[in-house]
């Protein structure tokens, strides 16, 4: 065979990238190889001129006789995106030089060798791209790829398909930084990665959104590793940060028909965000039950606003009291919705009118009747105490917030100490940047700022430190109950919790005390204050009225 077919034959083999016969190439590759007394050629790949500076890139051997060569031949190119492709040859020992003629025909090899791995590279590049995102997480296309796969396969029906959102993450950002959060994000997906196997993908559909899909017997240990993960985030002290995640969960039936991929990712979204805003349950599975809660926060928000109308919803107060003295110092204010004769529960409305900004005009409504209430009791010359009344988040949103507060207290004519406004962690930067105007902006009046569930993110101290507020609510879950001794993670975390609000200068209640021996607890750690079912439940208006008349509580010795 003369040069020249073994040239076609050679570039042939190459015409294709997609299907390549391997066994073609490698076979014209050594011809030709052979030919021209070659005893060696590499591809040298670097994704950057600068990677080729340090040395960082990837070596393809094509061909290799055994027998080290000398005379060296090298071809450069630098593509349109920067990344560097070198081919190498070596003349065999002792073998006769390269004519002029041949050099020139072995650089034509040499130059269409390069462009082929060049393409190869880029098409590598072009599929990161297309199927990774920036930080290398695959990224939707990659799950629509997979989605499309599994539906080739047949083997759709049975895996389960989740959407979840990291919580609270921002602030795990703020915590500790940028860097380390993309760290902490990192490990968290590649402990789920790393459970899944090939039994499953991982992918980023933006920000910290995330879905996945895998076979049924995984979602056990998938789930487990969502609710609650610690990560590390600094190798070198070992400081670790918990992540936990909220899902949507979609078990995809046998007879699922799958037409397009919005079958799939509506229904994990949907329940992603019932998990999410619900107030409820971490992870929501989609099925029946979902849908039974969409008609009832379909209902719960057609009814709303004739209830309000009708003044269905009425204030509840639960004494705040003092752990040494028992005297009553305040209240909290909670909505009951009395419907059809029967008292419905916050927890049944109040995560459904979040969902909108119905939960805007209730928390005003309250605001209105406690200030009602109040200006009341001071007219009848009772002992008033300050009342708190909760705020939603979603009125960060409201420029005119302190205006609109104002304006409710101011209209009747309440004095601005005995309002306190409990406001709860937020989730994301802009969230904080107004809760620090807010807080702010109140105070300037004259209002007391609460921050309540304080705990249960991760978001705390950081928003401690930067938002000045006058009161902290320890959340029930950090209060320690029965079984806990002083050295159980409660009572620790407890401790230093009370302990660091008051060096900041704040006042502090635990929530949900409910024994004897949690007011000790409290008096011992010095939160003054205390709430819970121990003294009283939320309690109708007359019943508080005769609390705030006795004004003392008896603490049993
Ligand atoms: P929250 O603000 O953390 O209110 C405290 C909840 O703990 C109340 O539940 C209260 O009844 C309950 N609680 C008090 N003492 C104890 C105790 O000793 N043990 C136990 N296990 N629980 C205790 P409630 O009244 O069902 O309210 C639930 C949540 O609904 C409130 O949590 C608050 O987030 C929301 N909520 C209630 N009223 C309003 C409102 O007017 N506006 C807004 N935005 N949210 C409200
Ligand atoms: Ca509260
Ligand atoms: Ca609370």
């Amino acid at each position: 065979m003369d040069y020249y077919q073994l040239f076609e034959q050679f570039t042939r083999a190459l015409s294709v990238i997609e299907d390549i016969d391997t066994v073609q190439l490698s076979a014209a590759m050594k011809e030709i190889c052979v030919y021209f007394r070659i005893s060696k050629v590499t591809v040298l790949f670097y994704e950057s001129v600068n990677h080729e500076k340090a040395g960082r890139g990837e070596e393809y051997v094509c061909f290799d006789r055994g027998r080290s060569g000398e005379t060296l031949l090298s071809e450069r190119i630098v593509n349109s995106i920067q990344a560097v492709v070198v081919c190498r040859m070596y003349l065999e020992e002792g073998a006769a030089s390269w004519s002029q003629d041949e050099t020139e025909r072995i650089k034509l090899g040499q130059t269409v060798l390069l462009s082929f791995f060049n393409r190869c590279k880029m098409q590598d590049m072009v599929e990161r791209l297309r199927y990774y995102d920036s930080d290398d997480y695959p990224n939707l296309r990659y799950f629509m790829r997979e989605l499309d796969r599994l539906k080739g396969e047949g083997s759709l029906g049975g895996k389960v398909a989740v959407h979840f959102n990291l919580r609270h993450f921002t602030l795990v950002n703020q915590q500790v930084g940028r860097i380390a959060g993309n760290v902490v994000m990192s490990r968290y997906i590649a402990g789920i990665a790393e459970l899944l196997g090939d039994r499953g993908v991982v992918c980023r559909i933006g920000g910290d959104n995330f879905c996945l899909i895998c076979e049924q017997d995984m979602l056990e240990p998938v789930l487990k590793h969502l609710l609650g993960t610690p990560v590390v985030y600094n190798a070198v002290s070992n400081e670790k940060i918990m992540v936990s995640a909220t899902a949507g969960v979609f078990q995809i039936p046998q007879d699922f028909v799958y037409e397009n991929f919005s079958d799939i990712m509506d229904k994990i979204i949907s329940a992603s965000q019932q998990a999410r805003t619900g107030g409820g349950d971490f992870v929501v599975f989609y099925d029946h039950d979902l849908i039974m809660n969409r008609e009832k926060m379909v209902k719960v928000q057609g009814m709303f606003g004739e209830a309000l109308e009708k003044e269905e919803f009425k204030v509840f107060y639960q004494p705040k009291v003092s752990v040494y003295t028992g005297e009553l110092l305040g209240a909290e204010a909670l909505c009951r919705w009395f419907h059809d004769g029967k008292i419905v529960p916050p927890m049944e409305f109040i995560p459904i009118l979040e969902q909108n900004l119905d939960i805007c005009r209730l928390d005003f409504y309250m605001l209105d009747h406690v200030c009602r209430d109040v200006r009341q009791w001071l007219d009848e010359g009772k002992e008033v105490v300050r009342v708190s009344v909760n705020l939603s988040r979603k009125h960060m949103m409201d420029f005119e917030l302190k205006e609109h507060i104002l304006e409710i207290i101011d209209r009747n004519n309440v004095p601005h100490e005995y309002i306190e406004i409990e406001l709860t962690e937020t989730t994301t930067d802009v969230e904080f940047v107004d809760l620090k105007r807010v807080v702010h902006g109140l105070q300037e009046a004259g209002l007391s700022i609460s921050i309540d569930d304080f705990g249960m993110g991760y978001s705390s101290l950081n928003l401690l430190k930067e938002v000045p507020w006058n009161v902290l609510k320890v959340d029930k879950s950090f209060l320690p109950v029965a079984e806990d001794d002083e050295k159980s993670s409660r009572s620790i975390m407890f401790r230093y919790v009370v302990a660091m609000a008051k060096e900041l200068g704040l006042e502090c209640i635990a929530e949900g005390v409910e024994t004897r021996q949690q007011v000790d607890i409290l008096r011992e750690n010095r939160c003054d204050l205390a709430q819970g079912y121990y003294f009283d439940k939320p309690l109708p208006k007359q019943d508080y009225e005769n609390r705030m008349e006795a004004h003392r509580y008896q603490i049993n010795e």
